[in-house]
């Protein structure tokens, strides 16, 4: 076996700690050489006896490292005297960006471990753990190209930087109190309190019920203990939508049931937030009205400080921004944006380069791509053109494919505001530039009036790049496979291709050739946008009859109001029609008066699946049509079933009506999945295909995606999911990259 050689490692090697791990192992096994990033890669020239056993120990990497290839060159040449570090070279770049990554438990001891230089430090960190995109202005990643560089290393900082035995060798945010980035507690004039001790301060500003604006890692916060939270949402006018907390361990199994699974996810290098069931579902109503609520552990330094000083176990965190918009990230614009919503704001000097929001998870999938996950990074072959995709107009961020990799921003936010919108072209800039981009192909969604549309276009007549417009659910197919499958896509709205509004559709055949074969009903909605945010327009759109006209009655519509809906939807005057998944679900939220108004996206089928969780699913016959030679499931059908049950008539009139409720929303869930299903095994059988993909934000809902899970399976058919994409929106920009690269 050789003992010399060129090694070369791909894969996301940068921000991880790589080059000191492999100066650790080299140390170990006697090895003279060098070893440097290239931007693209990390070059290893190694001599020695024991080469075979270092090529082994360097080829799996730090822990924190994603390896994709490892490459051995000869190598020619004698040996340097020892084993150094090379300044890093800027090479051609492929995706090389490392996402933050949570405290890890050495850092955690050293902040309070009462002897040591990192005692009490906001802001320690290591080649293991710390901020790193939220930092970077440029790669290769080294200090000098991130916002540390206005942090100069102090001679103590300087040696462990320097000491190929400590865990901060060439750790690039190396800081401590004596040089590094520090903490201010100001008020919300912006003048700092003349508080030696800014964490313990706020601390007690907490514990004493005031709300607190924190800047953390990608941005602001909003943070209160749980008695403060009716104030907050009074302050931010933002009645209903549940908040996220950051708990300790101990409270969070107080709270919610956590599987070990889950905790594994918790206590994880990406501490996102996770969507847990409840112990007890009516339990902290201030904080979620829902069945669930959105936890997450202390995952930066100044997080473990602060629970260590709070007599409180449990945090609200909110992001500090309009929900769409893009979080607060600077202290001058906290001081602007903020005042009226916060008492005071416990910010720090450390500039925050990279908007970076939290990440959610829910049963494993994930709802917000953000912070310790992107960018994130897919090893997939689309051909040798560069392609931008820039997703669609909720919940969008971008996926940016090159040479063989497609890497995704965090989340951007609603691209339906101007600020939204420059965040969207400041991000196509800057991970553009990060991977060096020239873009030959840039794909937008199928909707014309979408600001992320005109954009696009923009570009591309700009740049001369191709503009390819992809259609939003066919996007959603192309983010789980480009094999031959059956595709189930169940979601709010997307821009069908007749310009109707597509939102439950079945399709059939490979990526990019995706048939429609078989949808939900198309029902009108009654003032477009306004049957969104008052479902109950949505149900009269569905059932214009006596029953929902009396329902309405009763809940206070007068006769004027009605008068106008009834004859929108007799003459179909400003009228869209549907096929949503969601705009149903909507529909019978309303109609059992779970949500009336929409305050927050998604509201209404929250609401629904949490009444359903408390009720028992019934068998409800199925009815199909057919149209344009599709085959589709009547939901008007469903919704009579539903309506009927709830007006007590009919044979499925139940004695208790809080339990029928809850077992019609239960009800309805169930039968508007196995109607999917059945669409779907329908569409496998009739082309051969025994594959089943499943994608949209209803998948979400945890009793629709399982029973269509196991309808497909006691089909004899297989159901995938893309847990590494979001199921809503988020995984739009990634589709339409994969579908417009497959195209011809
Ligand atoms: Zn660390
Ligand atoms: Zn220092």
């Amino acid at each position: 076996m050789a003992n010399r050689g060129r090694i070369l490692i791909r894969g996301i090697v940068q921000g991880v700690g790589f080059r000191p791990f492999v100066y650790a192992r080299a140390a170990e096994l006697g090895i003279r050489g060098t070893v440097r990033n290239t931007g693209s890669q990390v070059e290893i020239d190694a001599w020695g006896d024991r080469f075979p056993a270092f090529l082994s120990a360097v080829s799996r990497g730090p822990p924190v490292a994603r390896i994709d290839s490892v490459q051995v060159e000869p190598l020619e040449g004698n040996p340097p005297r020892d084993f150094s570090i090379l300044q890093s070279t800027e090479g051609a770049l492929s995706g090389l960006i490392p996402p933050e990554i949570a405290t890890c438990h050495d850092c955690t001891h050293d902040i309070f471990s009462p002897s040591g230089r990192y005692r009490g430090y906001w802001a320690t960190s290591c080649v293991n753990c710390g901020p790193r995109y939220s930092i970077i202005t440029g790669l290769p990643y080294d200090r000098e190209r991130t916002s540390m560089a206005e942090f100069p290393m102090c001679p103590s900082c300087a040696a462990e930087y320097s000491d190929p035995a400590c865990r901060r060798h060439h750790a690039q945010t190396i800081a401590c109190p004596v040089c590094g980035p520090q903490l201010t507690l100001a008020d919300t004039a912006g003048s700092p309190l003349p508080s030696p001790d800014p964490i313990g301060e706020a601390a007690r500003l907490l514990d004493a019920g005031r709300i607190l604006a924190i800047r953390g890692i990608g941005g602001f916060h909003i943070a209160c203990i749980q008695e403060s939270a009716g104030e907050l949402k009074r302050r931010l006018g933002r009645t209903e939508q549940p908040f996220a907390v950051m708990v300790t361990p101990g409270e969070l199994e107080r709270i919610a049931c956590v599987s070990p699974e889950e905790w594994e996810v918790l206590e994880s290098q990406i501490r996102p937030i996770l969507v847990l069931p409840k112990r007890d579902p009516d339990a902290l109503p201030h904080v979620s009205n829902l069945h669930t609520i959105g936890c997450m552990l202390p995952y930066a330094p100044l997080h473990h400080l602060l629970f260590a000083r709070l007599s409180h176990p449990l945090l609200i965190m909110t992001s500090a921004n309009h929900p769409g918009y893009p979080m607060v990230t600077e202290t001058d614009e906290a001081v602007e944006k903020l005042t009226g919503s916060v008492d005071f704001i416990l910010s720090h000097n450390r500039r925050i380069v990279n908007r970076c929001d939290d990440s959610v998870i829910r049963d494993g999938f994930i709802i917000r791509l953000s912070r310790g996950i992107a960018p994130k990074r897919t090893r997939i072959d689309l051909g040798p053109r560069c392609i931008l995709g820039v997703g669609p107009e909720l919940n969008s961020n971008i996926t940016v494919y090159a040479g063989g990799f497609t890497v995704t921003s965090p989340h951007i936010g609603h691209v339906r505001n101007p600020p939204t919108l420059t965040y969207l072209q400041e991000t196509v800039e800057r991970i553009g530039r990060f991977l060096g981009a020239r873009y030959d192909v840039i794909a937008h969604d199928l909707h014309p009036q979408f600001l992320s549309t005109r954009f696009a276009r923009e570009l591309a007549a700009a740049t001369g790049a191709d503009p390819v417009p992809v259609q939003h659910h066919r996007a959603h197919v192309a983010a789980v496979t480009t094999d031959p499958c059956i595709g189930i896509t169940i979601d709010g709205v997307g821009y069908g291709d007749d310009g109707h509004v597509w939102g439950g559709e079945i399709f059939a055949g490979a990526v990019p050739d995706l048939e429609r074969v078989a949808h939900l009903e198309e029902v009108p909605m009654p003032g477009g946008d306004l049957a969104t945010r008052f479902p109950e327009r949505m149900l009269y759109g569905i059932l214009p009859g006596a029953g929902t006209r009396s329902l309405l009655s009763a809940r206070g519509w007068d006769g004027i109001a009605l008068g106008v809906l009834a004859r929108q939807v007799d003459r179909s005057f400003n009228v869209a029609w549907t096929s949503s998944t969601g705009r149903v679900l909507d529909a019978v939220a309303a109609m059992l008066g779970a949500c009336r108004e929409r305050t927050y996206d998604g509201e209404p089928a929250m609401r629904l699946e949490s009444l359903a969780t408390r009720g028992t699913a019934w068998d409800w016959p199925l009815e199909y049509g057919t149209r344009d030679g599709c085959r589709t499931l009547s939901t008007r059908a469903l919704c009579r079933h539903a309506l009927e049950a709830y007006l007590g008539s009919g044979d499925l009139a139940l004695p208790d009506r809080e339990k029928a409720r809850a077992d019609i929303a239960a009800s309805f869930q169930h039968n508007l999945a196995r109607g999917i299903a059945a669409l779907a095994i329908d569409a496998a059988r009739e082309h051969g295909i025994p594959e089943v993909v499943l994608s949209g934000g209803v998948a979400y809902n945890r009793a629709i995606r399982e029973t269509i899970r196991t309808e497909i399976r006691d089909a004899g058919l297989t159901l995938f999911l893309n847990p590494d994409y979001p199921l809503g929106d988020g995984c739009i920009s990634y589709g339409q990259c994969v579908w417009a690269g497959t195209r011809e």
